[in-house]
């Protein structure tokens, strides 16, 4: 969950899953608030019919006339009474302080226990201030809602008690239906809604994707011409894609005027040093030079020389990002060229009893640049015989791999480490630049550069596989043309 996309659908996930689960919470306590509503109100209705009834039966109440004051022994209550009290619904009692002057049948089937606790609450728990409440009972698997009223039916009698009861089970109970339907519905709707938020946010994604697509095509220095597409100025995303495209032509004018510094620097720097090449040549062959003046000549003449390569290269790569060096295309056969360096670099290697061995098996030809192409070959060439020791081998190979003409270069010098790898094909970047300096080996680490460079103008690759200690392969792969045949 590192990306934008991840992290966001993450927090929609989270924020609806909260609200969901709010949402479930209140939805059963308000279907639960309703249900007691409904309890308490049919329980109150009851009670109500039930204190009517003993308030109208009057002095009717018993069936024997009662004596004033004589509330002790209360008289059973008359039939007609008990009949409508009996067709009241759930349970119902009429009680004084002593004794229960009616039950109905509901109330009879009661544990006795659960009678006494029943009678207790109504005597003493509930008073006008507080007329109902929940007693828990054994004898039903849920709480008694109960509600009394009081009633003084006869005068100067001491007052009676209604009492109207239901059971609390249906509170008790989990609201099934609406359980149910959370259970079921609301997992479904969070995957739906979490796969929609997890597809809109790809969308409304997508064009940073684009940006960032776009903008690694544009970020290798040599497309800096190229801009990112803007639709409007409204979005942030192109605003982003404005600021950067200004970002971008600004690096563009900075790396043009550093490429044009480079190449007419190094142009201006090749008339001089022919100049003095031409002078130093002439001073060491003219009658008047003394043989202990000649080491410094050759050493001022060397180190021209050296400069002069330097400046080409230079110009090369100059001219090669200013997208100034036209590649001549023509059918190049690689066999007579590599054939041709071969000769070259056994000449090279003959000082340092180097071997040179060619493995040509087939002829490839490509659609190139013979004298770039050359140039090639011979960096990679000269590398594998400056970096072997005395009486090594360097063999130059080349076949034919489907549609590429592959050409390597292999030798059993001194390697390079793998942790320098990734920069050979830097500019000016030498594994042993302190103690190349000057030295015999001194190049300047522009060799292979000028090869990468080569190699991609064609449509091509280099790559090399090296240990150190024992050799190098520098392989180049060109689009070759199709076998003749
Ligand atoms: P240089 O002019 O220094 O040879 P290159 O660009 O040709 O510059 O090579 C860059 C560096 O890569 C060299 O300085 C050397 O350290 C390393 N290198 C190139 N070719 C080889 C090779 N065949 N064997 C070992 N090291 C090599």
């Amino acid at each position: 969950m590192r990306t934008i996309r991840g992290r966001l659908t993450l927090a929609y996930a989270v924020a609806l899953g909260v609200t969901l689960l709010v949402f479930a919470a209140i939805m059963l306590s308000s279907s639960r608030a309703a249900q007691q509503r409904v309890l308490q109100e049919r329980v109150d209705g009851v009670v109500t019919l039930g204190s009517a009834v003993i308030a109208q039966a009057g002095t009717g109440l018993f069936d024997r006339v009662l004596v004033a004051e004589d509330s002790a022994r209360l008289p059973p209550l008359s039939a007609s009474v008990v009949r409508r009290l009996a067709a009241l619904p759930g349970y119902v009692l009429v009680v004084d302080s002593s004794r229960v002057l009616y039950a109905n049948g509901l109330a009879l089937q009661l544990y006795a226990r659960d009678q006494d606790a029943l009678l207790r609450a109504v005597r003493r728990a509930f008073t006008p201030e507080q007329p109902a409440g929940f007693v828990p009972l054994d004898s039903i698997p849920s709480r008694l809602y109960v509600q009394v009223h009081i009633e003084r039916p006869v005068e100067r009698m001491q007052p009676l008690r209604v009492v109207a009861a239901s059971s609390a089970e249906e509170l008790e109970l989990f609201n099934l239906p609406i359980f149910a339907t959370i259970l079921v519905s609301f997992p479904l709707i969070f995957v739906l809604s979490v796969l929609a938020s997890w597809a809109l946010a790809g969308t409304y994604l997508q064009p940073v994707d684009h940006l960032i697509a776009d903008l690694e095509a544009i970020q290798d220095g040599r497309s800096l011409h190229r801009r990112l597409p803007v639709e409007s100025d409204e979005n942030e995303l192109d605003r982003l894609a404005e600021t950067i495209n200004r970002m971008i032509a600004r690096l563009e004018g900075s790396f043009a005027a550093l490429r044009r510094f480079t190449a007419d620097a190094s142009h201006e720097l090749k008339t001089p040093l022919t100049v003095m090449r031409a002078d130093l040549e002439r001073a060491m062959s003219s009658p008047g030079v003394t043989p202990d003046q000649l080491p410094a000549l050759e050493e001022a003449l060397a180190e021209s020389a050296r400069m002069a390569d330097l400046v080409d290269s230079l110009l090369t790569l100059a001219r090669a990002d200013e997208g100034r060096f036209d590649i001549h295309r023509e059918s190049v056969d690689l066999a007579a060229l590599t054939a041709d360096v071969h000769e070259t670099a056994t000449i090279l290697g003959e000082g340092a009893a180097i071997a040179v061995t060619l493995a040509v098996n087939e002829p490839v030809h490509v659609l190139g640049d013979m004298v770039r192409l050359r140039q090639l070959l011979l960096n990679l060439v000269t590398n594998a015989i400056k970096y072997t020791p005395r009486g090594g081998a360097v063999t130059i190979a080349l076949e034919r791999r489907g549609d590429l003409a592959a050409f390597s270069v292999h030798d059993t010098g001194q390697g390079i480490a793998a942790a320098d790898l990734p920069f050979i094909f830097d500019r000016f970047w030498r594994a042993d630049r302190v103690r190349s300096r000057g030295g015999e080996r001194g190049g300047f680490g522009l060799g292979l550069a000028i090869a990468q460079w080569i190699a991609h103008a064609h449509g091509g690759a280099i790559n090399v596989a090296s240990r150190l200690g024992r050799g190098s392969t520098f392989t180049v792969t060109i689009p070759a043309e199709p076998a003749a045949g």
